[in-house]
């Protein structure tokens, strides 16, 4: 038996599609932030690829708080004081003071009771869901069809009964949860932001459905968390509707610029979930500074509303540059900027011209991240990108659009 073909055939299949993931070796630059030095392709090596500068225009660090001074601050102040690791699990002499700090930071931030951390937010969704669906007697899940990975993968977990309801859909998920008698418990999960197409949940009708039918609310407001509302708590409290949400779930990896992720709700809700979720219990506590520099980014975002407002200046700037320069930039209501490709290779192609060209660093989406035929470059602008990258951008995507001859019905 060889195992090794078994995989190459594997890889080979995902190559002849087109859609075989090469990662970009970046080397960022605090400081010089949306900047990076690329050091060509990992494996397999493309030739010709050697070191140099390139503009990032696909990071999920949203606010460029990966770079700010206090949470910068917060870490090496952190390591100096506590030491590189946790030293264990949350049960086993790893929950460290600054863990519970931050804790309470996020309970506030989405107005709940209380709060729990997880090492990514891929976890905080995969322990939460599929611990909550699990405990609940005979519970019933209905999942948005554009959910994430991670919700998918702790529904399935759970192994609860699951249907699944037309994207952002209201009237649907109604039809379906009718089927059900109005004592049977009921979870809804979906998301405030989509991150591919950049639409946002019609949050307080899926709400109004769910109450109808006694359901709880799970929401995934990874895309939103520091970027949206008053204080950065997210969609739900820009609309005024966290306290109709029975979950709040975000990361500490995108907006806020480090990594983790976590859970928000009632104090019993979040007790259960830390008492019974393996993927909380069974794992190493995130190391103390990565705590100190989330709950710095936390604070920091909470108060000041500056990055917010210049984030969404950006987007909107670049959304119409695109459209005036007729590139295909599909509609969004939040800061992403997916701008439509249609075919993997393209894609692939689009952003290897780019990078090669242009030095402009822009991540394809290819299926199974989007539907095939709706493949993608997915744009995310920051407050730190000027008004001289923009037109950059611009510019490289109009010089390969049409060397590739891209459609370019917008
Ligand atoms: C990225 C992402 C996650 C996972 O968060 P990480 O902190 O990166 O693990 C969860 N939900 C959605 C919608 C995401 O896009």
């Amino acid at each position: 038996m060889n195992y090794d073909d078994i995989f190459r055939n594997a890889i080979t299949g995902l190559q002849a599609e087109g859609r075989y993931r090469y990662f970009a070796e970046l080397e960022r630059q605090a400081g010089a932030f949306p900047k990076a030095r690329h050091h060509g392709f990992g494996l397999p090596a493309i030739p010709g690829d050697g070191d140099e500068d390139v503009t990032v225009w696909c990071s999920n660090d949203y606010l460029g708080m990966g770079q700010h001074p206090s949470v910068l601050a917060a870490m090496k102040d952190a390591v100096d004081r506590y030491g590189a690791g946790a030293g264990g699990t949350r049960n086993i002499s790893g929950t460290n003071h600054v863990h519970v700090k931050l804790e309470r930071e996020l309970a506030d931030l989405h107005g709940k009771e209380s709060a729990v951390l997880f090492t990514s937010g891929y976890i905080s969704n995969e322990a939460a869901l599929s611990t909550l669906a699990k405990l609940i007697p005979d519970c019933v899940v209905f999942s948005d069809a554009l959910n994430h990975a991670s919700m998918i993968a702790g529904i399935r977990h759970s192994g609860a009964e699951k249907h699944i309801f037309r994207h952002n859909d209201p009237d649907h998920l109604d039809h379906l949860m009718a089927r059900y008698a109005a004592g049977r418990p009921k979870l809804v999960a979906f998301e405030s932001v989509y991150s591919m197409d950049g639409d946002i949940a019609p949050i307080a009708e899926i709400c109004d459905v769910a109450d109808r039918h006694g359901a709880m609310t799970y929401l995934d407001e990874v895309h939103a968390v520091g970027m949206y509302g008053p204080r950065g708590g997210g969609v739900a409290e820009r609309e005024g509707l966290m306290d109709r949400l029975t979950v709040i779930e975000g990361t500490l990896g995108k907006a806020f610029g480090v990594m983790g992720g976590y859970i928000t709700g009632s104090a019993s809700l979040v007790d259960v979930v830390r008492s019974f979720a393996p993927g909380f219990i069974f794992t190493t506590a995130m190391p103390p500074a990565i705590a100190a520099g989330a709950l710095a980014s936390v604070r920091h975002l909470k108060a000041s509303r500056e990055e917010r407002d210049r984030h969404q200046e950006r987007a909107a700037r670049l959304k119409k540059l695109l459209a005036d320069a007729r590139l295909p930039v599909m509609p969004s209501v939040s800061h992403i900027v997916p701008v439509l490709v249609g075919d993997a290779r393209l894609c692939k192609q689009a952003s290897d011209e780019l990078l090669s060209r242009h030095q402009i660093y822009v991540q394809p989406i290819n299926f199974p991240t989007v539907p095939r035929g709706t493949e993608r470059l997915r744009i995310t602008p920051t407050p730190f990108h000027d008004d001289l990258q923009m037109a950059r951008l611009v510019d490289a995507l109009k010089d390969v659009w049409g060397r590739l001859a891209i459609s370019a019905a917008a």
